[in-house]
């Protein structure tokens, strides 16, 4: 995987994920910073998800890979082939299943990321509040990350009854500054002013484990 990129793409997009955490993902948590409570040893987005990833985010993640020990390069690989297994029987007895499957990362140890510094673009957008287009009018437009319901990101200013966000809250709490909802879509940050002079493509997005051989 790594080999299909040059040494220069790789760089290339290291440079990419530079500047969107400068110009939009850092801004956007230091916008929302009384409401996040993300924190060194909180996992939860790690835990049940299927990790949405293109070849040259893998690539670049196995480049975090290859630095680790040999003895946890092992347990990952290991974690990888028990989850491509688990994944074929849920699709075998659930093949209607919208959600699909949902698994622990298997970079995930000890509630930290192995190859933090090397994480794929949605890995560093989790817990923010975003914005969705094309959703039924009924529909909320925005959500809210789900560890809201752990009193955690937005959990100070959320009404579990009414599931809203409240103002009421807000004013209690004397915050001035308005939560905001981002576009996080994987197009837009694919496609964007920092995106067009990268010479390689995104191109495809899949679930994490789908990239690796069965
Ligand atoms: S790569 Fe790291 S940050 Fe991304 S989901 Fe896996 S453990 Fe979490």
């Amino acid at each position: 995987m790594i080999d299909d990129f040059s040494t220069e793409q790789l760089a290339n997009y290291k440079a990419y994920l530079n500047l969107i955490e400068e110009r939009m993902i850092n801004k956007y948590f230091e916008q929302q910073k009384p409401y996040i409570f993300c924190k060194a040893g909180c996992s939860h987005c790690c835990e049940k998800g299927q990790y949405p990833v293109t070849k040259i985010e893998l690539a670049y993640l196995l480049l975090g890979f290859s630095q680790l020990p040999n003895e946890q390069k092992i347990e990952i690989i290991e974690k990888i082939k028990k989850l491509k297994q688990e994944k074929l029987k849920f699709e075998t007895e659930n093949p209607a299943s919208k959600e699909g499957f949902m698994y622990e990362c298997p970079f995930l140890k000890n509630n930290k990321c192995s190859v933090y510094e090397f994480r794929a673009v949605i890995c560093r957008t989790h817990g923010l509040m975003f914005f969705v287009e094309g959703v039924k009018d009924e529909e909320p437009k925005n959500k809210i990350p789900f560890c809201v319901h752990l009193g955690l990101n937005y959990s100070n200013i959320y009404d579990e009854k009414t599931k809203t966000l409240s103002d009421v809250k807000m004013k209690e709490l004397g915050i001035t500054q308005e939560p905001l909802a981002y576009n996080l879509s994987l197009k837009t940050l694919f496609n964007n002013e920092i995106t067009q002079n990268l010479d390689f493509e995104f191109g495809k997005v899949r679930a994490m484990i789908d990239w690796f051989p069965d």
